[in-house]
């Protein structure tokens, strides 16, 4: 492993370090680890294990990182609620060993695990006072697949931008011989390890993608339709991101559990759900006791259109994402977000409303596995510790 350090032409604000970080894997193959560094001057500190030189490779990290940073300083974040929370003992540590150690929180693949315990109750017991807020928008239920075709993220735009972090779904190619030398290929006939490297030789084209983007399929759901008055839909689904080396524990997850809202109706309907949706976002920090920010934000996509993102998505306020602060050290971790998508999913989908204009759209999504993880951070690992409001999420016997 190279250990390479590139300097940094500008200070990295603290909104966009994270972005950085998670852009850099992307850069070339066998980038391990990434460390932002503050200081004179701000520097980067990359792992590398690969067949590039050094200076080739600080080359390609150095013009990706001013892609990123450039007109990162045009439009700074607003906040625009500050939860009254008051922790009074937060603590210190971090509660990700402890879960694990208690076995609450197990890992099953890179990024995914599986929940027991306090944990799972509370993941359910959040999802239920979520939907008990959101039931004042009055939403239809509605059960969002987990395999989407690809078509449905092309038709929405959004399969080039969100390609790097799709998960692609595929099986098999039919046919005796190639299950054959499928099976014969991915054990190692000397070791008995198990090793899948054979798969692209045997598998057909991927032909589903495991959903990036839970809301995208809903609006299908309207192609083609005149709406007679907005639509809003509520639904719990799964959500998945590939993010390489910032993979994290529950701070950074490639399987992860969303509350989603959705509205889609007139400009004017969208945009006042839209505000609901924002003073639902902080009523729900407050009653269940966190500790954390809603701020406007730029949706990070791809290296290439961040900047330009960046700016079109701060300068008009449309992504909206709830932070809370994660007192171990200090950092925030989104939670949520609330999205104005404008008319673009009305457009790509020919949705329109019944005075012949393209629909608006706006969603709100909740995540279940970071809530949860944020509540523990804030209010400790010991659940009999916690404040009622807090406690009152794992119902049951033990709970209640
Ligand atoms: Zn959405």
């Amino acid at each position: 492993v190279t250990t390479i350090s590139v300097q940094l032409p500008a200070p990295v604000p603290g909104d966009v370090r994270d972005t950085l970080r998670k852009h850099m894997y992307w850069v070339t193959p066998g980038i391990r680890a990434v460390t932002v560094v503050e200081g004179e001057p701000p520097a980067m500190v990359v792992d590398y294990e690969g067949a590039l030189d050094g200076p080739a490779v600080a080359r390609a990290l150095r013009e990706a990182a001013s892609e990123v940073l450039a007109g990162s300083d045009a439009f700074r974040p607003v906040v625009v609620h500050d939860s009254p929370v008051v922790l009074a003992a937060a603590p210190r540590t971090d509660p990700f060993p402890t879960l694990e150690q208690r076995r609450w929180v197990c890992a099953e693949a890179p990024g995914s695990f599986t929940y027991t315990g306090p944990m799972a109750r509370l993941i359910d017991g959040l999802d239920r006072a979520f939907r008990r807020r959101l039931s004042a928008f009055g939403p239809a239920e509605v059960q969002l697949p987990t395999l989407v075709a690809p078509w449905t993220l092309h038709t929405a735009g959004g399969l080039g931008a969100t390609a790097p972090s799709a998960n692609y779904v595929f099986h098999l190619q039919e046919g005796r011989s190639v299950v054959d030398r499928f099976t014969a290929a991915c054990v190692d006939p000397d070791t008995g390890e198990l090793d899948l490297r054979s798969v692209p030789d045997t598998s057909d084209r991927p032909d589903a993608v495991l959903s990036p983007a839970v809301c995208q399929p809903f609006y299908r759901t309207l192609s083609d339709r005149t709406l007679d008055g907005p639509q809003v839909v509520s639904g719990r689904a799964r959500c998945y991101r590939y993010e390489s080396g910032a993979t994290e524990g529950l701070r950074r997850l490639r399987e992860f559990s969303v509350r989603e809202l959705v509205c889609v109706g007139s400009e004017t309907a969208v945009l006042r759900a839209r505000e609901t949706m924002l003073e639902a976002a902080a009523e729900l920090l407050r009653e269940r006791r966190v500790r954390g920010q809603i701020r406007t934000a730029a949706d990070p996509f791809f290296i290439d259109s961040f900047s330009r993102m960046r700016m079109y998505q701060l300068s008009f306020s449309v992504k909206h994402e709830l932070l809370a602060e994660l007192p171990f050290d200090g950092s925030d971790l989104a939670v949520g977000s609330v999205n104005y998508h404008g008319d673009h999913f009305g457009r790509a989908w020919r949705i329109r409303t019944d005075n012949g204009e393209w629909a608006h759209s706006c969603c709100m999504g909740l995540g279940l596995d970071r809530w949860a993880y944020a509540l523990f951070a804030q209010h400790g690992p010991d659940p009999d510790q916690w404040p009622a409001a807090v406690h009152g999420l794992l119902g049951g016997a033990d709970g209640s």
